[in-house]
């Protein structure tokens, strides 16, 4: 029997929707599985059917023509059906995300899932929404969106993490070696007749009364980080902007700092802490915490020593024993953090600092802090942008 042209376009189109449905199918099932999408108990029109489990396509860019590229799938949409037969509603799959219905709209299910598992499985640095773009075939915008969400919404809940809002007693074990350290994301450069920095400024001039005013000031802008040496959880926090002549030194940590960005409450009593020379990481140990009982472990970086073995007494039930002090792991962690942000993310937001550069690297402890737990998949990724 023979076929005619017009059939056998139609024959292979129908083929070609079954095989892109079924690869839609599958994504879903598995999105749905790790809690990606929510689907509604009841239908959101009658209030009583319920939706399918089964996608239907109802619109693919290349739909009405027999050869289509390879890509095909990725632009066509899906919906939900409500059972009911009055109401047979169509809720479109990707409605039923966390993210809010502005942000991201153009994208398809299989565009979301491939996006997500990019983010998931980059290494040193998140992928660019150029890169995710070019890969998936969307917009730079819509991919930007959905980054955004994902790094807006890690880092708000590492921001809890680090305030002590979650619990985290499992993962920072007690009788342990921390390390506690600052470190600089970047610098600022401020005029001296910056109105937004005047106060900092002011305060320069009184604390140094002898010396003038230089044209300009670098500001460092720094995080505080805590870090468990066995099972590697970070907890981070940002210390306020200094500003200091240009050429000068960077910051040290001061005690007030140390005491205002209150990470050493999260340590358990009794543990050994690791810092590097600056004066403020046992004067807060000793002053601010000192019902927790710290013992400092100290290493001066500016003497080229950067370990160093501590011997304590009656630590932790034993005779005596023996810590290798030192920031290392940390320290490894600030290379990362650094990579992990963006190069072209700007330093200065209205001449005060960005805050995205904080939520980048609130972001980066989330994913530092699962990757730990061997927990960096899509489950927790749902459980977290549903929060
Ligand atoms: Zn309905």
């Amino acid at each position: 029997m023979h076929s005619s042209y017009v059939e056998k376009r139609q024959d292979v189109l129908v083929k070609q929707i079954q095989k892109a449905s079924e690869h839609a199918q599958s994504c879903w099932d598995t999105a749905v599985q790790n809690g990606l999408f929510h689907v509604p108990a009841r239908c959101e029109k009658c209030k009583r059917g319920r939706y399918s489990k089964k996608l239907e396509m109802v619109k693919a860019k290349n739909q009405g023509v027999a050869h289509v590229s390879a890509k095909f799938f990725k632009y066509a949409h899906y919906v939900l059906r409500c059972d009911n037969w009055t109401c047979r509603h169509r809720l479109n799959a990707v409605r039923t995300a966390p993210w809010p219905e502005k942000c991201c709209h153009t994208l398809t299910l299989e565009q979301v899932a491939e996006i997500i598992c990019m983010w998931l499985q980059a290494k040193q640095s998140p992928p660019s929404p150029r890169t995710v773009a070019d890969r998936v075939s969307c917009s730079r915008w819509a991919a930007q969106s959905l980054l955004d969400f994902i790094t807006m919404k890690t880092a708000a809940v590492a921001e809890d993490m680090s305030a002590g809002k979650q619990v985290i007693s499992r993962r920072l074990r007690p009788a342990e070696v921390y390390e506690i350290d600052g470190a600089g994301i970047g610098k600022l450069f401020v005029s001296a007749r910056s109105e937004h920095w005047k106060r900092q400024i002011e305060l320069w001039n009184r604390l140094h009364p002898r010396s003038a005013t230089p044209k300009y000031f670098q500001g460092h802008v720094r995080l505080l980080g805590v870090t468990c040496r066995t099972t590697g959880w970070l907890l981070l926090k940002p210390l306020p902007v200094k500003l200091v002549p240009p050429k000068a030194r960077p910051p040290q940590e001061s005690r007030q700092e140390v005491a205002q960005a209150n990470l050493l409450k999260l340590v358990p009593k009794g543990s050994v802490v690791c810092a590097d020379g600056a004066r403020g990481f046992p004067a807060s140990c000793k002053k601010d915490f000192g019902n927790k009982k710290f013992r400092v472990a100290q290493v001066n970086h500016q003497k080229n020593i950067f370990t160093k073995r501590y011997t304590f007494r009656n630590l932790w039930g034993k005779a005596y024993r023996r810590i290798i002090a030192g920031t290392q792991q940390l320290d490894s962690t600030w290379r990362h953090l650094k990579k992990w942000r963006p190069q072209s993310l700007q330093q200065k937001l209205q001449s005060g600092v960005n805050p995205m550069r904080f939520k980048w690297a609130y972001s980066y402890m989330w994913r530092h802090n699962a990757k730990c737990e061997n927990m960096l998949n899509l489950k927790t990724l749902s459980d977290t942008l549903w929060r």
